[in-house]
């Protein structure tokens, strides 16, 4: 296995790059990086040029973790309602929009992996979207810009098993971290195995786990909540997006960063009415009930949270707000 300690000199010169390249100071500890080179990588869906000024990342140091979010790409849809509020009726979700100055008829929703650098490992938060969606696919490139590559992730952790999070795992039938082990929540990877998946209105998923993650299976670890997948990282019980969906706590020299994955996926309706229903949550109640305490969680001990779908660099704090919480994005808390 790669000491990553050993390979600091490197890293920071990737760092030092990052920041000139973002125009930043290079006395600022954190970087921003839209990086542009010569690669004429296609598209895999339409074969046209990757437009790689697209490829972002957002990195900052947690105790003596490095942690990168690494944009996989976007997507726009028509919406927020009745993806969001569900059970609501179409205006009250436009007037809650308009409100936030948001559109009522289009959303923009992120695709956010994270990689954090222990020091003795390269761990990346889920796989993002391989080649399978339009506008997204960019994970590897922000791999690089960052300064690694796919075959130095050590281990790759799987928050749950929704497409988004877990078709970058093979890409055209190869594996695309060679070097990983991967871990994930033991009830999450035995609902989507079992073979009663494979009918009914779980089938598009199970198809794709059995496609992305069976062939991997036996180099999975398997957690219960509260069990760390690594020394200052500890799985959180965040059930009912999907009945083994697991938030993570990162914790390092006395910082705290929460890693929330799916719990909330859009920033004002999931935050101000978590109490919505959510056509993405597999399980609508249950999914409320973890987002309140989540957010609450968050919101009492002041701590950053990282969201896998809100606005690129897709991390901020929490606050209450009436009866739900308002997101506020991070500035430069993380850089000083
Ligand atoms: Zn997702």
């Amino acid at each position: 296995m790669t000491d990553y300690k050993k390979n600091s000199k490197n890293f920071a010169l990737s760092r030092r790059e990052a920041l000139k390249i973002g125009g930043i100071s290079a006395a600022i500890p954190a970087a921003i990086g839209a990086v542009a080179w010569s690669s004429t990588q296609a598209d895999a869906q339409t074969g046209d040029p990757v437009d790689l000024s697209r490829v972002k990342y957002y990195q900052f140091m947690l105790g003596s973790f490095e942690v990168t979010a690494l944009l996989d790409g976007t997507t726009i849809t028509d919406g927020p309602h009745p993806i969001f509020g569900q059970d609501q009726d179409p205006e009250t979700v436009a007037a809650l929009m308009r409100e936030n100055f948001l559109p009522a008829d289009k959303a923009q929703f992120y695709f956010q992996p994270m990689l954090v650098n222990t020091g003795t490992k390269l761990i990346l938060f889920d796989a993002g979207n391989g080649d399978t969606r339009p506008g997204t696919g960019l994970l590897t490139d922000a791999i690089e810009a960052a300064g690694y590559s796919a075959g130095d992730i050590t281990d790759v952790v799987i928050t749950h098993m929704h497409p988004d999070h877990i078709n970058g795992l093979m890409i055209g039938g190869e594996v695309t971290f060679p070097n990983a082990n991967y871990i994930t929540g033991r009830a999450e990877f035995d609902f989507w195995t079992a073979d009663e998946r494979m009918s009914g209105g779980t089938e598009g998923v199970a198809s794709i786990v059995t496609e992305k993650v069976k062939p991997l299976a036996e180099r999975f670890t398997f957690l219960e909540p509260g069990q760390d997948a690594d020394g200052g990282v500890t799985a959180v019980d965040a059930f009912g997006h999907t009945p083994g969906h697991m938030a993570y706590m990162l914790e390092n020299g006395g910082k705290q960063l929460l890693l929330m994955a799916d719990t909330t996926n859009h920033y004002v309706a999931s935050l101000q009415k978590p109490e919505w229903h959510v056509r993405f949550d597999m399980d609508k109640e249950k999914a409320g009930q973890t987002r309140k305490r989540i957010l609450d969680m968050a919101a009492t001990d002041r701590i950053p949270i990282m969201g896998y779908h809100m606005p690129f660099p897709g991390i901020g704090y929490i606050e209450t707000k009436d009866s739900g919480f308002r997101w506020v994005p991070v500035s430069y808390q993380l850089d000083l």
